[in-house]
């Protein structure tokens, strides 16, 4: 089958452009280059995609040095895997050098060799992602599909394409699930199959991939989908026995979605994942998963910041009272609480903690303070301390009201 025509219609001209070059200049040396993976997938699903994985038999670093040299591309190069990235101004490009794996152990990362494009394409997850699409000039637009990929988008099945897949990687597990939920396709009888014998090797996977996979998930429109149907799988229970993945996810999930922006919203989604945990729960999923240390401290925070939200509930809390207990925490986590609590007063107070009293300064500072005639030290602080909790509380507004109060908290501490 060839799609040359789909291919023109489908990519942007300019990136039309620049696969036509690094196919031509990778022929000069006799070697061919194929699109890849997700992009052949989503372009005869007619989904748009313009993440390009190639594969390249021969030498993708080579090539991709070549190409960043006569196009305005950044190069980053992995000669140890044969791969690198051209990055340009509105997108990116990844190049592979067609490779074959063998897996040592399961769970491993694989031994990987220089090989073909059938090899290469052999050790993917899904048929439907096996598919690759020839750019060189002699079969331009062929569509390659040893595996009947095409068959199975046209079914809407997810296939692994041998049954040792997702012992050999257990991510897949997840990817799979991921792909399910995401086009609405089912599990083909023996993949179901195979994955539900295979959920105990997901312990094989080390935290990064897992974290990895969790991360890819939180990129979809609608990971609670994913999440839920992970758990109804109880694959999530493998991952940590305290994980779940239900309704309350879904609602707080959506309502995420609705206040965040898209960059944070994937750490946004850990802190809710993680809100029914106790302090042994989140200690254990922290160090499976490898959590870096900065969504650590907004996942802990999230759980030590809801012991304390009692406090907030209180209709006579003061602007100050409420900074006063918020200002400690991580945003992210003070926004988890805000989507998790049940209590309208509690989830007003983080509100206007996030939008507005987080960014309150007073107008005067201590070089003024000092102008005024009031010495640095303790005094000044506590000065400065007080200004800031009436500007909080709305009893200052201007500078004449700052200075006023400054001279007449000086004047008493004096005293
Ligand atoms: P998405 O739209 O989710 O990004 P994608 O197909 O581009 O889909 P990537 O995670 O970007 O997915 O991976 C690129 C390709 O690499 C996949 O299409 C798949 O063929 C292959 N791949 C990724 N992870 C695995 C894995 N664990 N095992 C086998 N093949 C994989
Ligand atoms: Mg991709």
């Amino acid at each position: 089958m060839n799609l040359a025509r789909q291919i023109e219609e489908y990519l942007p001209r300019q990136l039309l452009k620049l696969v036509r070059d690094i196919s031509g200049q990778a022929a000069k040396q006799g070697q061919r280059v194929y699109l890849v993976g997700g992009v052949v997938r989503d372009m005869l699903l007619g989904y748009p995609n313009f993440d390009l994985d190639l594969v390249v038999e021969g030498d993708a670093v080579q090539l991709a040095q070549q190409v960043a040299e006569t196009s305005q591309a950044k190069l980053l190069a992995h000669h140890r895997f044969g791969t690198a990235k051209l990055r340009y101004e509105n997108f990116t490009m990844d190049l592979a050098t067609a490779r074959k794996e063998t897996y040592a152990s399961p769970g491993a990362l694989p031994t990987v060799t220089p090989g073909t494009l059938k090899d290469d394409l052999i050790r993917r997850d899904f048929s439907i992602n096996a598919m690759a699409i020839s750019l060189a000039a002699d079969d331009y637009g062929e569509l390659v599909d040893p595996y009947q990929g095409k068959n199975d988008l046209e079914r809407r099945l997810i296939r692994i394409l041998h049954p040792k897949s997702f012992s050999d990687d257990a991510t897949r597990i997840l990817r799979g699930v991921c792909y399910e939920q995401r086009f609405s396709f089912e599990f083909e009888a023996q993949t179901a199959h195979s994955l539900k014998r295979d959920i105990p090797m997901l312990d094989t996977i080390s935290g990064d991939r897992i974290r990895h996979e969790l991360e890819h998930i939180f990129e979809e429109n609608q990971p609670e989908l994913v999440i839920e149907r992970l758990n109804g799988l109880e694959v999530l229970h493998r991952i940590n026995a305290s994980l779940k993945g239900d309704g309350w996810i879904a609602e707080k999930f959506d309502e995420a979605r609705r206040l965040k922006k898209p960059t944070q919203l994937p750490s946004l989604y850990f802190c809710l994942l993680v809100y029914s945990f106790n302090g042994k729960d989140i200690e254990e999923f922290l160090a499976r998963l490898n959590i870096p240390a900065k969504l650590s401290r907004a996942m802990r925070d999230t759980l030590r910041l809801k012991t304390r939200l009692p406090l907030l509930d209180k209709p006579s809390l003061k602007p100050s009272g409420v900074y006063h207990l918020l200002q400690e925490y991580d945003p992210l986590a003070i926004q988890a609480n805000a989507i998790a609590t049940e209590s309208p007063i509690a989830r007003r107070s983080l509100q206007i903690f996030l939008t507005k009293l987080r960014y309150v300064r007073t107008v005067l500072d201590g070089e003024e303070l000092k102008k005024l005639g009031i010495s640095p030290g303790s005094q000044m602080g506590r000065i400065l301390e007080s200004l800031h909790k009436a500007k909080l509380d709305g009893h200052v507004r201007t500078r004449a009201d700052e200075k006023k109060l400054a001279l007449s908290l000086s004047l008493k501490l004096e005293r």
